[in-house]
């Protein structure tokens, strides 16, 4: 059974997206990986191993392709996932304890949050030396705690998922003191600066227990945040797999999937289709249709593993199960990305690897899940399909994989990045 050491470190570094997205960065630098900015006539060789970041939390990183053309052989994710974060204006004497409300972000099951002791983690900004700066921030000892309503206080079982979805009141201490100069002083402490530098916080409530593996040899892996961080550490170390490849190969690290992607860091945003036109003459195109037409585009998100609880909806051979492999996710026009062609490449290459192949398709009128693919695809007019592995308990705060499919997905992954590039695609599929 695989180690997962770099897997275990991504979902341990998730205590917000920043840190997430930073841990993942330095991943691929300590590969050998450079941040480039690209002007109108970017010096990118063959084999060369680049990065371009886009704020905080969104970047593409690229072993640039051998081939005389070498089009993008692209995999995404996000940066984002579901978590309770700090709502502005919010800090209150709460029955006697300093507390501060929470918002609902990218749809966690908000159960699950409860009775946690939740790890504050983030951005602050402040200014100081004539300058905004930023910070990361998480300090160990600031935890905050959302406690659920004991079951006898509610009067039915309505009026007790009501509440969960109301008002969060987040309590981090006794109220001895006014709680936002108290919350103030700690984090400024963390940072060593004064409280009064403090001009904005984005402070994200997750959870830092451990991934635990479990079962014999560790076969299922529990974890916050395996939506989306396994899929981010997957493709990057599918990247690092990449020496000479032929073709370009690419991953995408996306902000905001969560809540919809259109925002200036998101995949609706014109980040991929601006770097893609910068790099396409290098890559051997003159013809950016040509480019992005030869291109391809895997999407990796979790997946839904299905059981019997899920009812008999799932009656066909749709319903994915952990550790049988990665998952081809389907249907849903519009929410995920289908492209027979690359179905087939993926079903060539695990017949070749040895690789089990799954699918998962909602039931007939379910318009449920969707991913940034729908973004991508239509921003860059590369042709895209949607995949990932499954999971127990999507949104939960612990969600449950299965450590097979993650290391099968990897190879995969790199089996697609360093496939043969086929060329004048324009007119298939
Ligand atoms: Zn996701």
């Amino acid at each position: 059974m695989p180690e997962l050491d770099f897997l275990t470190k991504t979902l341990g570094s998730a205590l917000s997206p920043y840190h997430l997205t930073d841990h993942l960065v330095e991943a691929l630098a300590e590969g050998g990986f450079e941040q480039v900015s690209l002007g109108a006539n970017p010096k990118l060789v063959a084999g060369g191993r680049y990065i371009l970041r886009k704020g905080a939390k969104t970047f593409c990183a690229w072993v640039q392709g051998s081939s005389k053309t070498a089009p993008v052989h692209l995999l995404s994710a996000h940066s984002d996932f579901p978590a309770l974060r700090l709502r502005p204006n919010s800090f209150e004497i709460y029955n006697g304890l300093c507390a501060f409300q929470a918002e609902l972000y990218g749809g966690p099951l908000t159960g699950t949050w409860f009775d946690r002791d939740l790890r504050v983690a983030g951005l602050v900004v402040s200014f100081q030396d004539g300058r905004l700066q930023q910070q990361r921030v998480a300090p160990e000892k600031l935890r905050a705690r959302v406690s659920s309503t004991a079951p006898h206080l509610f009067k039915t079982a309505d009026e007790a998922h009501r509440a969960a979805e109301g008002v969060l009141h987040c309590v981090f201490d006794l109220a001895r003191q006014d709680p936002e100069a108290h919350f103030l002083s700690l984090i400024a402490a963390e940072l060593d600066i004064a409280p009064e530098a403090i001009v904005e916080m984005d402070l994200w409530l997750s959870h830092d227990q451990a991934p635990q593996r479990f079962g014999q040899d560790g076969a299922l892996l529990s974890s916050h945040a395996l939506d989306n961080a396994s899929s981010d550490a997957m493709m990057v170390e599918a990247l690092l797999r990449c020496e000479a490849p032929a073709a370009t190969a690419m991953i995408g690290v996306f902000d905001v999937e969560e809540v919809g992607s259109s925002a200036w860091s998101g995949a609706a945003a014109n980040f991929l289709p601006e770097m893609l036109r910068q790099i396409a003459p290098s890559c051997g195109y003159k013809d950016f249709t040509r480019f992005t037409g030869d291109s391809l585009h895997i999407s990796i998100d979790v997946a839904h593993a299905v059981g019997k609880q899920d009812g008999p909806a799932f009656a066909d051979g749709n319903a994915p199960k952990l550790a049988q492999g990665p998952v081809i996710k389907l249907g849903a026009p519009g929410r995920y990305c289908y492209s027979p062609h690359i179905v087939g490449l993926l079903k060539h290459l695990a017949r070749e690897h040895d690789i089990p192949l799954q699918h998962f398709m909602y039931p007939n009128g379910w318009r449920r899940g969707g991913s940034l693919a729908p973004y991508l695809a239509t921003g860059t007019g590369i042709r895209t399909q949607d995949f990932g592995i499954a999971i127990h308990a999507m949104h939960s705060i612990r969600e449950m994989g299965a450590v097979r499919d993650y290391a099968l997905g990897v190879d995969l992954m790199a089996a697609f990045l360093n496939a043969a590039p086929q060329s004048d695609l324009g007119a298939v599929e």
